[in-house]
């Protein structure tokens, strides 16, 4: 037995060798405050933050000056959020966004209702989708800006971003997009877009931890971004605080190698996704989809398994990390919201399992997985009373999960 298959590229990704490669200097030799003027070491950080910030502009269509660094992504939603409520006229506002964000914008959200914003939750269809034509119907003149994120974290759906763009420039609506798992593994260019704002994350695309971006288009002139950290005036006044200059040397580093690796990496991802949902369900009856089967990342798969409950899955798969839907994270008692959010059937959010696939996952590895999948699959539902039930066609969705399963 080998080292476990890393299969959670969705919860954070390994850093790339070249990152760290390139990171290095900047702790020790080149360790200087970006914003010092007055002599080369400050020089020398300020051009390894320069580079960085040109290089991650270059991945995603910007202008150098419209890259705001943050903490990560949690931070640029916050920012996104709160920056524009807070800096409109007609404050609190409204402002629409959909049931299957991020937690960093669901709690954004809420948060800004308990101050008097009104939020109109869209929701999704059964893969996960929701249509422009939704967003038009929920826009009113109070409307101060739309937030819809590009690929979902569980289920991988990419959202019809470039036409939600268009109808709210045509509104003279602000648009922010999270799009944290979309970029460097999708082609993501914020004119296209037609985005306003937009959250990225070094360590979801092979970088750093603790360092994000916000995007914040210069040429929309009602777009006023109030800062949430003050201080020292760093990022044209938007977020101050000492810059992480080696995580920022970092994410550029990542953002170069995903630009130019993209279109490759996307193809040979999307095969490997394949040859694993192929390999498991030539051998497995009764596996679902979550999500939409096309219009998704290439490294996500989400699989319900009939009859199997998620966490007994993963603890038979010793070998692979994966993550499951049913699973109580410490900050969330209930199983997944985005697979409720789907409409699932409650059996079939307690044994789903979602695969993030990665740029180190090799072809062995998931021929691996495939074989583990089967075999644990297998071996549950012999031992399964649901997969019995299942099997003899009862209505599994009258089935109580017990309280703490119960959503109100
Ligand atoms: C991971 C993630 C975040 C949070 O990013 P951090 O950099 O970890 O704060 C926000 N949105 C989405 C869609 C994510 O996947």
């Amino acid at each position: 037995m080998g080292a476990p298959i890393y299969l959670d590229n969705h919860a954070t990704t390994p850093m790339d060798p070249r990152v760290l490669e390139a990171m290095l200097p900047y702790f020790t030799q080149h360790f200087g405050n970006a914003a010092s003027r007055d002599h080369d070491f400050g020089l020398k950080a300020r051009q390894g933050v320069d580079e960085a910030r040109a290089r991650i502009a270059a991945l995603i269509g910007a202008s150098p000056r419209e890259v705001i660094f943050t903490s990560g992504a949690t931070e640029s939603d916050n920012l996104a959020l709160k920056g524009v409520v807070e800096g409109a006229k007609n404050s609190p506002g409204h402002i629409i966004t959909v049931v299957t964000e991020h937690k960093a914008i669901i709690d954004t959200a809420k948060y800004l209702e308990t101050k008097g914003t009104r939020v109109t939750w869209l929701p999704v269809d059964g893969q996960g989708l929701i249509t422009v034509a939704q967003v038009e119907a929920a826009l009113t003149p109070e409307t101060l800006l739309v937030s819809v994120m590009l690929g979902n974290n569980e289920i991988g759906v990419l959202q019809p971003i470039r036409e939600i763009g268009a109808l709210c420039r045509s509104r003279g609506i602000l648009f922010h997009t999270d799009a944290t798992q979309g970029v460097g593994k999708v082609p993501v260019d914020v004119n296209d877009l037609n985005v306003d704002l937009m959250s990225l994350s070094a360590h979801k695309m092979y970088g750093p931890k603790g360092v994000g971006a916000l995007y914040v288009r210069q040429t929309t002139p009602r777009l006023r971004v109030t800062a949430q950290m003050h201080g020292g005036g760093h990022e044209w006044n938007l977020r101050s605080g000492t810059l992480n200059v080696p995580a920022i040397v970092g994410f550029g580093a990542a953002a170069q190698i995903c630009r130019e690796e993209l279109p490759q990496e996307a193809r040979r991802l999307a095969a490997l996704r394949d040859r694993l949902y192929n390999g498991v369900v030539s051998q497995l009856r009764e596996v679902h989809l979550n999500g939409h089967p096309t219009q998704r990342l290439p490294g996500n798969l989400n699989l319900s398994f009939a009859g199997v409950e998620g966490e007994a899955m993963m603890l038979s798969m010793p070998d692979l990390a994966v993550s499951s839907g049913s699973a109580c994270s410490s900050a969330n008692l209930r199983p997944s919201y985005v697979l409720e959010a789907l409409g699932k059937r409650k059996d079939l959010i307690h044994t789903s399992i979602r695969f993030g696939l990665g740029r180190f996952n090799t072809e062995a590895e998931i021929d691996l997985a495939i074989t583990q999948v089967v075999e644990a699959a297998t071996k549950l539902r012999k031992l399964s009373p649901l997969w019995e039930l299942l099997e003899k066609g009862v209505d599994v969705n009258a089935i109580d999960w017990g309280p703490e399963h119960d959503h109100h």
